[in-house]
């Protein structure tokens, strides 16, 4: 089975608009789509109440049952609507994965005054050896909570760095004195364990001791089967590491996460992979730029380059494979959008070759109306393709600098599969490409890019077509036919 994750929401989701519930609702058809992981926005109160997307983490324990930042509910619906979905969502066969945002904490409810030092945010190595008193929002006490499921206060001790002196409303980057940034961390800026907030300090023992007891709650209490970890190029290796053992080993179960370390070198992330003993897969960003750099190109691009550099081409069965996300989607922090052009080709590219687990953004199935960004159209078709065709040997055609292919000869236990793939990046064009002898003088249709449909030749090749820009893909003329009908019919033929 070709499983397909989908990253269940857009950055500019409206607020308040039932999102859990309608997520219970999708159940079964994003099952029958096949979806068969889904990323679930973070479901803890930011400090941005109702408005905050769920990055601004404020309360891990507050699923929204309590009345803190302004609302109970979070941006998503309430905690009961939250586990009822993941519940809806596990008994349809999806793997339900929760976001796990640890790097830091925002909306503190008292301020401290905390001995703090100045780093030059350049360079975060170079720490003034100078102190002062800082006036700081680093004392959560969780009043809307009342203790419930954990009477932990966070106070400045469990804090690395802040980047707010309330003192004199300055915005810089201060170390609070005793601390040290973590060194398992990315080296950008001298030192990348800062990102924003009140910067956790996770090799404090009772932090550490603390995010374990969450998880494990979290895991109980929602019912999800993996995480999404957010951040982790700014968190300790080798806290996320230990912290993904032993929640493994308390539940006895297997847990999937995958990591989102935001970096365009592949060695960087088979390195951080090292680093954590391959407790986790990655997100395969440098792909991303990929893709990124085509659609923005005007033909420039080498595409026999490009899979040069990926993470799945290095480390294909950790490498979770994307085209955009609610951070590269326009006016977000690290904007790196897919022009729309080149769209369904990018997910052709990752939803119906060998290698990599894809992961659909929600932004691209459904649109992004806020923005007035349609759907991409062929997407639904494309996953339905990598359900069906997408199995087999894969041949590559990646021999020119603006046309390129590759083709699946299918497999006999799935009757009808096999698909063959073109796409350019400049001027439309053909290509003589082999599915497999066992196809000779077979029809392929043209299910993505309106070309003609194709008979392979008795060596088991087919000319296919592409047009400028664009991308094509054909699969078994007869597969189709199959499936429409038993769509139509809703039984097995
Ligand atoms: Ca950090
Ligand atoms: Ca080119």
């Amino acid at each position: 089975m070709n499983g397909i994750m989908l990253q269940a929401f857009e950055w500019e989701l409206p607020s308040g608009a039932g999102h859990w519930r309608k997520l219970r609702k999708m159940a079964r058809k994003l099952s029958r789509d096949g979806v068969t992981a889904i990323w679930l926005p973070p479901a803890y109160k930011g400090a941005g109440g109702k408005n905050d997307v769920g990055y601004g983490v404020y309360d891990l324990y507050d699923l929204g049952e309590f009345d803190q930042k302004g609302s109970v509910e979070t941006k998503y619906g309430s905690k009961e609507e939250y586990i009822k979905m993941v519940a809806a969502l596990n008994r349809a066969g999806i793997q339900t994965l929760g976001d796990v945002v640890f790097n830091h904490r925002m909306g503190g409810d008292e301020k401290e005054t905390v001995t703090v030092h100045r780093v030059d945010p350049a360079d975060r190595r170079m720490v003034s050896e100078e102190t002062e008193e800082g006036e700081l929002y680093t004392r959560f006490t969780f009043p809307g909570r009342k203790g419930r499921y954990s009477d932990f206060v966070w106070d400045h001790s469990c804090f690395t760095g802040v980047d707010y002196n309330e003192r004199d409303r300055e915005h810089s980057l201060f170390l609070i004195d005793g601390k040290s940034w973590a060194q398992d961390v990315d080296a950008e800026n001298g030192n990348f364990d800062y990102l924003m907030g009140n910067d956790v300090d996770v090799s404090d023992p009772r932090v550490a001791g603390e995010l374990t007891k969450w998880g494990e709650w979290y895991l109980k209490t929602s019912g999800l089967r993996g995480f999404r970890l957010d951040a982790v190029k700014h968190i300790s290796a080798a806290f996320l590491k230990n912290w993904l053992a032993a929640l493994r080993e308390k539940t006895g179960r297997e847990i999937y996460a995958v990591g989102e370390y935001w970096h365009s070198d592949a060695e960087v992330l088979v390195d951080y992979l090292e680093r954590t003993g391959n407790a986790m897969n990655l997100f395969d960003v440098p792909l991303h730029f990929h893709f990124h750099r085509i659609s923005h190109g005007n033909g420039m691009y080498d595409m026999r380059t490009l899979f040069d550099g990926t993470l799945v081409s290095t480390r294909a069965m950790q490498a979770v494979t994307f085209v955009d996300n609610h951070d590269t989607q326009p006016g977000q922090s690290l904007e790196s959008w897919v022009d729309g052009w080149f769209k369904a080709a990018a997910y052709a590219l990752i939803l119906l070759r060998k290698d990599g687990y894809p992961c659909v953004f929600w932004g691209d199935l459904y649109g992004i109306p806020s923005r007035g960004i349609g759907k991409v159209t062929e997407l639904e078709t494309l996953m339905r393709l990598r359900r069906e065709c997408a199995y087999g040997d894969q041949c590559d055609y990646f021999d020119h600098e603006n046309i390129v292919g590759f083709t699946r000869q299918g497999i006999k236990s799935r009757p009808g599969s096999g698909l063959a793939v073109l796409l350019s990046d400049g001027a439309g064009g053909e290509k003589r490409m082999c599915v497999g002898k066992h196809f000779a003088g077979r029809v392929f249709r043209c299910c993505v890019g309106g070309q003609k449909d194709v008979r392979v030749d008795r060596e088991g090749y087919a000319v296919f077509a592409v047009s400028g820009g664009g991308v094509s893909v054909y699969a078994p003329k007869a597969s189709l036919v199959t499936s429409a009908l038993r769509r139509l019919s809703g039984r097995r033929l």
